[in-house]
């Protein structure tokens, strides 16, 4: 109730307010006067509202509340209409801060952050249940109901026998029959919030128990103790730098257990969990009813469910993917980032947002101790956190022997070493994973008499043809056409097919082992569906051998016991990439496929054989790799960043240009190139470009990157470009289309 005596004028409350448009020129608070029931409901920072703006009625976030507001009395408008849906407060600050750090707008930095529905109002899913009332008990206790008058059918009494069991879904029995029983006062019906059902993830019976520790993993942990003891452990980030199979996951739940009993929260960021159950299984197993989960395979429904689980204090574990990083944890007490090396933590709309910068951020904001754990960290966590070592494999088994083999000259897929070696695995009744990181059938398709080749019409590149569907399509659009029978140019009906993808390795496979005890399954984006690909992994893991062919995903966390034989096909295809992260993304690979090999024994030679086929079997990250060597690995790579002015030693943010034709779209990346370098900073920021990229959509496109050593001057001189270009180049404004990437990868 308002405090006696206070005129009304004075009492009243003003939100300011960001609107949700994605326009990117309104990025302001804005006033509106809250009307008084909305002031008793509580609305506060957070709340969410629906207000009129610009003609329009749009959704708002409260982002400040006040008595004052500069707005005239008469232009203030007041704000009636409230949403269920609340974001803490800490989340509207960080959303405001994502969008100054990767050069978005605050609508657009909420618009990633909300929680899952809210605009559209989805609420717990509501189903009627139904369920004996005493008099109910009774009769389906004593005789069956067989006494009462009139007497029940047969149906009837069935109900009853069924409901003496607990609850049940109405629909399950039959909600007509359970309304006349209702009537009778023999059972109750009630509209009841019902937990969706969790997905399904096998979790091993020994998961609940808590592993005895390996020495490493004792001294790991009891460094993290120290950290978490320390009064500010947001502000000393760790990194668990094990070797794959080192047991890292049971150093996060040991860690998280501590956290709990602290009465804090434990926040855990895995990189894809319908690729890696096991992780969120073992949380889960662990911690029971605790966890929550969120990632982007779920219903809305359920994301919500969740959401609101952890926001109401339910939930005090968060186990999910990239944007899981937004979860609503109250007290934060650990910030777990696992495969802290996987690119997937990058988000590619806007605001184009690192989940593990966003990580590093909450940690200090919570007081947060932030753990990142990989095989094989980035060299920027190696430099930034401190690290703690486990060098040994839980089961005491060695590392795989890595043997690199020389395809020069070669034409088939396969060295004849590796074939030899399958014949070898598929004898012995082994399983054997090969990754090919390329999925379809050939790279591309030209005319052998005029050399034509099929391009996508939307885009500057080939088309890859997929036999079994009976198309070519464009990997950067989706575009696709029917395989061609013949050249439209010349008629040449001979037309060659370059390169082997997925598809086509299966197939050769396939026929080369014929064998039903030797299945082949592929892994890989064509897998349609997070629950397809899950499906293959169980297959895999099921079989008691076969070989698994796939693009990166075979190679990531996967916990096989039995696997013996990995093959990197095509090793050098990501060293060609005019990246500088080629190499460390070729390491990682070689690493992380050796990781899923030679588990579970310590049998002499249990440790597996890995065979890394290259067309460059000098290059440093593949000799380094087959050597087991990340320590080598990572001090060359900050060496050679060091000297390049590369990340860590610099900030790089790529702005891209995209427009109906080359010229408009030089011509803007020439004039945010100009404000850039005239910008105002403290510190140097170098601009380079902006230089032309292939077409994409049917937009011709060119990049800009400026880099400096001075983060925020770097950033601000992004911002103020495209604040300069948005409000000058009007004109061309609806056709021309910026986007900023702030580390890109
Ligand atoms: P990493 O993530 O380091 O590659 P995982 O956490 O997946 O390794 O652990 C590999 C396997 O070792 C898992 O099956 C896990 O249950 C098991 N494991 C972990 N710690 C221990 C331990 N102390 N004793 C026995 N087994 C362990
Ligand atoms: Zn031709
Ligand atoms: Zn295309």
């Amino acid at each position: 109730m308002a405090a006696s005596g206070s005129r009304g004028s004075e009492r009243r409350l003003i939100a300011r307010v960001i609107p949700l448009t994605q326009t990117r020129a309104i990025t302001g608070l804005y006033d509106y006067l809250l009307a008084p029931d909305l002031v008793q409901r509580g609305a506060g920072v957070g709340s969410l509202l629906r207000v009129s703006f610009a003609r329009r009625t749009l959704p708002a976030v409260i982002a400040e509340i006040t008595e004052r507001s500069e707005l005239p009395p008469e232009r203030l408008v007041s704000a009636t209409e409230m949403l269920d849906a609340r974001l803490p407060a800490e989340l509207v600050e960080l959303a405001v801060w994502l969008a100054g750090e990767y050069c978005s707008t605050p609508a657009r930095a909420l618009a990633v952050l909300l929680p899952p529905g809210a605009l559209r109002g989805i609420r717990e899913r509501r189903v009627l249940v139904a369920s004996l009332t005493a008099a109910g008990v009774r009769a389906a206790g004593a005789d069956g109901g067989a006494a009462l008058k009139p007497p029940l059918g047969r149906r009837q009494r069935e109900a009853l026998a069924a409901l003496r069991g607990g609850p049940r879904r109405a629909a399950e029995i039959s909600t007509p029959l359970l309304r006349r029983l209702e009537a009778r006062g023999l059972v109750s019906l009630e509209l009841a919030a019902t937990p969706r059902p969790a997905p399904r993830f096998r979790v091993s019976s020994t998961a609940a128990v808590a592993l005895p520790m390996t020495a490493e993993q004792q001294s790991a942990l009891a460094e993290i103790g120290v950290a978490l003891a320390r009064e500010r452990p947001g502000e000393e980030p760790l990194l668990l730098h094990g070797v794959t199979g080192s047991g890292k996951t049971e150093v996060y739940l040991r860690a998280a257990e501590m956290v709990l009993e602290r009465g804090r929260s434990v926040l855990v960021l895995v990189p894809e969990i319908a690729l890696t159950p096991q992780a969120l299984a073992r949380f889960s197993a662990r911690f029971g009813e605790t966890v929550a989960v969120m990632h982007s395979g779920m219903s809305d429904g359920r994301r919500h469910e969740q959401w609101s689980r952890l926001a109401g204090g339910d939930a005090r574990i968060c186990v999910g993917a990239r944007s899981a990083v937004f979860a609503p944890l109250s007290d934060i007490g650990l910030i777990v980032v696992d495969e802290e090396h996987e690119s997937s933590y990058k988000h590619e709309g806007d605001p184009r947002y690192d989940a593990r910068t966003v990580a590093a951020r909450r940690a200090r904001v919570h007081g947060a101790l932030l753990l990142s754990g990989s095989a094989t960290p980035r060299p920027e966590s190696v430099f930034g956190a401190r690290r703690l070592l486990m060098a040994q494999r839980v089961d005491g088994g060695a590392l795989p022997q890595v043997e690199i083999l020389d395809m020069r000259g070669l034409h088939n897929p396969l060295h004849p070493q590796a074939r030899l070696a399958l014949a070898d695995c598929r004898r012995a009744g082994g399983k054997a994973i090969i990754l090919l990181n390329r999925r379809g059938w050939s790279n591309f398709l030209s005319c052998g008499s005029c050399g034509r080749v099929w391009m996508c019409p939307h885009c500057e590149v080939a088309l890859v043809l997929h036999r079994a569907g009976g198309f070519m399509a464009c990997h950067h659009c989706g575009h696709r056409e029917r395989v061609p029978g013949h050249c439209p140019d010349c008629g040449s009906v001979s037309l060659a097919r370059h390169g082997a993808g997925t598809e086509r390795l299966e197939h050769e496979l396939t026929h080369a082992l014929v064998d039903e005890h030797f299945p082949v399954m592929r892994l890989d984006a064509d897998a349609a569906g997070i629950d397809a690909r899950a499906r293959i992994l169980e297959r895999f893991h099921a079989a008691s051998s076969g070989v698994l062919v796939g693009t990166q995903m075979v190679a990531k966390g996967h916990d096989f016991r039995d696997v013996g034989l990995g093959v990197v096909v095509d090793a050098d295809q990501t060293l060609r990439f005019p990246d500088f992260r080629a190499e460390e993304r070729t390491f990682a690979l070689i690493t992380q496929l050796a990781g899923r090999t030679g588990r579970g024994g310590a049998e002499p030679g249990a440790g597996g054989r890995v065979l890394v086929q290259t067309q460059d079997p000098a290059a440093r990250a593949i000799m380094l790799a087959a050597r087991h060597d990340s320590e080598t690995f990572v001090r060359g790579e900050l060496r050679r960043r060091k000297a390049l002015g590369y990340p860590p030693f610099a900030t790089l943010v790529r702005i891209v240009c995209a427009a109906p034709s080359a010229g408009d779209a030089l011509r803007v990346g020439q004039t945010l190139a100009r404000h850039a370098a005239a910008a105002q900073h403290p510190a140097a920021v170098a601009v380079l470009g902006p230089a032309p990229l292939f077409a994409l959509r049917g937009r011709a496109r060119c990049q800009l990157v400026l880099r400096s050593v001075d983060r925020e001057a770097v950033i601000a001189a992004a911002r103020d470009a495209v604040d300069a270009v948005t409000t000058t180049v009007a004109g061309a404004r609806g056709a021309v289309a910026l986007s900023v990437d702030v580390d890109p990868q």
